[in-house]
C-alpha cells in the first residue's frame, strides 16, 4: 500500500501537527510511525501545508521528525456476521482479545481485526448469478444467534453490476469470497461477508424515512405510561451523579422490546464500565431465556482512555445500529454518558485553539449533538420491511444543573425527557424520573397505537398528571401552613397524588417482577389507579384518611410484587374491588 507520507512537527497532548506531501482530506486516517509502533489518528483539520490530527493512543516517545502515513480512508467500522456479543473500544478493537494479546495493560499499536477471520458461518445465498445488483442489494444470508444476519453488496458500492459467480451453501469465513460481481466497464469484483463504513457518515441506503408511531416499551411504568419513547425515536436522561441514571439504562437494556441493543459506555469512570462488562454477560434476556449478551454489543471506553477514542465510540456505536436496522431489525442504542463524549470534543477543540463557546465548548456542539441522535429513526427498507434505531442517551451535567450545554443543546433535538433528581433519589423514590418536569413529544404522534390501547388513555394520562400537579401545590402549601391549616378535600388531593407516585410511578428495579411491566399490565393497574383517583372519600378525619390510603399503598405494592394474573395477583385485585365497591 502506498501512502501520502508527511511529518511529525509539533505536538501538544494528543494532537499532533504534521506536514504532508501531496494532499489530504478531512477525518482521513493517519498512522504516526514511531520506533517499531505505528499509532493510529485522524486529521481533524487541514490547514496551509499543515494537519492536525487527534492520536486516538498514548503519544509518549512520539518525536518531532517521525514519519506520518496518511491513508486516505476515513475512520470506518467493519461491518458483518459476528458483531453481536462483542466488546468493543471505540475503535472497534475486541477488547477482550486484545487484553489476550498485549496482557492487562493494553498496549499501542496495536490493531485487531473487529470480526473474526477464522469463524465459519453457514452461508445461505439468495441472489442469482445473471442478477442485477447495486449497493445494499441482497446476496445471502447467515444465522447469527437469534437473527438471520443478511449479507449485502457492500453499500459503498459504486454503480450497477451483474453477478457472474454465487458461493453454494455451505461454511465461509467472512474473509472469503461468496460472490463475483462485474460491473458496466467489465470489472471484476470479490465479495465477502464483511464490508466497511465510515463511522461518522449517516448509513442511509433505505427507501424511506417514516414517523415513528410505536411505543418502545420499556416495562418501566413512568417512561411507558407518562413519557414514552417510540420505536425510531430518541430520548434523554440527564441526571447528577449518583441519581440512578446507569441502573436505568442497565434495567432499559434488559426489557426493551427491541431486538438489538448496543452500549455505548462512553467515558464513565473505569470502575464502572468493568462493573458493567462483569455484569451484563450474566444477565438473562427475559425474551429468549439466553444470555443478554447473545443481542448485544458493547462499545466501551473509560475516561483513562484518550479522548478521541472516546469522542469515536458514539459513532461506532450508532453505525453499527444502522447497519441491523438495515436488517429490518429494530435497535436500540443507549449511550452513557453523552457528556462525557461532550468533554471529548472540548478538549479536542481546547487543543486546536478554536474560539471556545458556552462553558468552553466549541461552538459546533449543538450540531453534532443534532448530527448524532438524527441518525435515529424508523425506516423503510427497499423490501418493504421496517427497521428502527432509537437512542437513550443520559447526560451528566455538574451539580444536577440541566441549564448546561450538553443539557440544553440534547433537549432542543430529543423527543422526550426523563429528567433524573436528587430530591427524588435521595427519597429513594426510584426510578428518579422527576413527573413534573419530564416530557415526551411522543403521545401525540402515536395517537392511533395508543388509541388502539385505550381510547381514554391519553386523557386518562392528561389527568393524572394534573393531580400529580395539584397534589405537589397542595404540599407546597401545606410545608408553610402545616396540615391543620389544609382542607380535607386538599389534604386527600395531596394523599392520592402520593399514592400514585408510591405505586405507579415509583417501581423497584430490583425485584424480579416489579422491574418489568408489560403494557397491558400498565394499562390495567393504571385503570385501576384511576378509579381510586376518582372515587369520593369522606374520612371523619385526616389520620383516618392517611391510614386508609397508608393501607390501600400497601395493598396496592403487593399487587405490583405479585405475578401477573397469578393466584396471588387475584387475591389482591378482589381486595381492592371491594375497597372500589364500598
Ligand atoms: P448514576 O449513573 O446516575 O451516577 P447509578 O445508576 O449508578 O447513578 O445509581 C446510584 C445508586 O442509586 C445505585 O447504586 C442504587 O443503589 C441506587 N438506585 C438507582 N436506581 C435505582 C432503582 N431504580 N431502584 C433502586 N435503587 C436505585
Ligand atoms: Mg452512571
Amino acid at each position: 500500500m502506498s501512502f501520502v507520507k508527511g511529518r511529525v512537527v509539533a505536538g501538544y497532548g494528543n494532537m499532533i501537527t504534521a506536514s504532508f506531501e501531496t494532499n489530504v482530506r478531512q477525518n482521513e486516517v493517519a498512522y504516526v510511525v514511531t520506533g517499531d509502533q505505528r499509532v493510529k489518528a485522524e486529521v481533524i483539520r487541514v490547514r496551509g501545508d499543515q494537519c492536525y490530527m487527534q492520536v486516538f493512543e498514548d503519544t509518549r516517545g512520539i518525536k518531532v521528525g517521525d514519519v506520518v502515513e496518511y491513508t486516505g480512508d476515513l475512520l470506518v467500522v467493519e461491518l458483518g456476521p459476528g458483531l453481536l456479543k462483542q466488546i468493543y473500544d471505540g475503535l472497534q478493537n475486541p477488547l477482550p482479545q486484545l487484553a489476550e494479546k498485549t496482557g492487562l495493560f493494553l498496549k499501542r499499536g496495536v490493531y485487531l481485526d473487529a470480526l473474526d477471520r477464522a469463524t465459519p458461518w453457514d452461508f445461505t445465498p439468495i441472489a442469482k448469478v445473471g442478477e442485477a445488483v447495486e449497493a445494499g442489494s441482497l446476496l445471502g444470508s447467515v444465522p447469527e444467534g437469534i437473527f438471520t444476519h443478511q449479507i449485502f453488496v457492500p453499500f459503498n458500492f459504486i454503480g450497477q453490476a451483474k453477478i457472474t459467480w454465487m458461493a453454494n451453501p455451505g461454511s465461509y469465513t467472512v474473509a472469503q469470497t461468496i460472490a463475483t460481481v462485474e460491473n458496466s466497464q467489465g470489472k471484476t469484483f470479490d465479495l465477502n461477508m464483511v464490508q466497511e463504513w465510515p463511522i461518522k457518515i449517516p448509513l442511509k441506503k433505505y427507501d424511506e424515512r417514516l414517523l415513528p408511531v410505536d411505543p418502545l416499551v420499556t416495562g418501566c411504568r413512568i417512561i411507558d405510561t407518562f413519557y414514552p419513547v417510540a420505536k425510531g425515536g430518541t430520548s434523554c436522561i440527564p441526571g447528577p451523579f449518583g441519581s440512578g441514571k446507569t441502573v436505568l439504562q442497565q434495567i432499559i437494556s434488559r426489557y426493551a422490546d427491541v431486538d438489538i441493543i448496543i452500549v455505548a459506555a462512553c467515558g464513565e469512570r473505569a470502575g464502572e464500565v468493568v462493573e458493567t462488562l462483569r455484569e451484563f454477560p450474566h444477565l438473562v434476556d427475559p425474551y429468549t431465556g439466553k444470555t443478554l449478551m447473545e443481542r448485544t454489543i458493547i462499545i466501551c471506553n473509560t475516561s483513562s482512555m484518550p479522548v478521541a477514542a472516546r469522542e469515536a465510540s458514539i459513532y461506532t456505536a450508532i453505525t453499527l445500529g444502522e447497519y441491523y436496522r438495515m436488517m429490518g431489525l429494530h435497535v436500540l442504542i443507549l449511550a452513557d454518558s453523552t457528556s462525557r463524549w461532550a468533554q471529548a470534543l472540548r478538549e479536542m477543540s481546547g487543543r486546536l485553539e478554536e474560539i471556545p463557546g458556552e462553558e468552553a465548548f466549541p461552538a459546533y456542539l449543538q450540531s453534532r449533538i443534532a448530527e448524532f441522535y438524527e441518525r435515529a429513526g424508523l425506516v423503510r427498507l427497499k423490501d418493504g420491511r421496517t427497521g428502527s434505531v432509537s437512542v437513550i442517551g443520559t447526560v451528566s451535567p455538574a451539580g444536577g444543573n440541566f441549564e448546561e450545554p450538553v443539557t440544553q443543546g440534547t433537549l432542543a433535538v430529543v423527543g422526550a425527557f426523563l429528567g433524573l433528581t436528587w430530591a427524588r433519589s435521595n427519597a429513594r423514590r426510584f426510578p428518579a424520573i422527576d413527573p413534573l418536569t419530564s416530557w415526551s413529544k411522543y403521545p401525540d404522534q402515536m395517537r392511533e397505537t395508543l388509541d388502539k390501547i385505550d381510547p381514554e388513555w391519553i386523557q386518562m394520562i392528561k389527568d393524572a398528571q394534573k393531580t400529580i400537579f395539584n397534589g405537589s401545590e397542595v404540599r407546597k402549601r401545606m410545608d408553610v401552613v402545616g396540615e391543620e391549616g389544609t382542607s380535607m378535600s386538599d389534604f386527600i388531593l395531596f394523599l392520592k397524588s402520593e399514592f400514585l407516585d408510591a405505586v405507579y410511578l415509583q417501581q423497584n428495579a430490583f425485584d424480579a417482577v416489579d422491574a418489568y411491566n408489560t403494557m397491558e399490565r400498565q394499562v390495567y393497574v393504571f385503570r385501576t389507579i384511576r378509579s381510586i383517583i376518582r372515587k369520593e372519600i369522606v374520612p371523619k378525619d385526616k389520620d383516618e384518611a392517611r391510614n386508609l390510603f397508608f393501607r390501600l399503598t400497601s395493598l396496592f405494592r403487593n399487587w405490583n410484587y405479585s405475578v401477573w394474573d397469578s393466584e396471588e395477583f387475584k387475591g389482591y385485585e378482589q381486595q381492592i374491588n371491594q375497597f372500589l365497591e364500598s
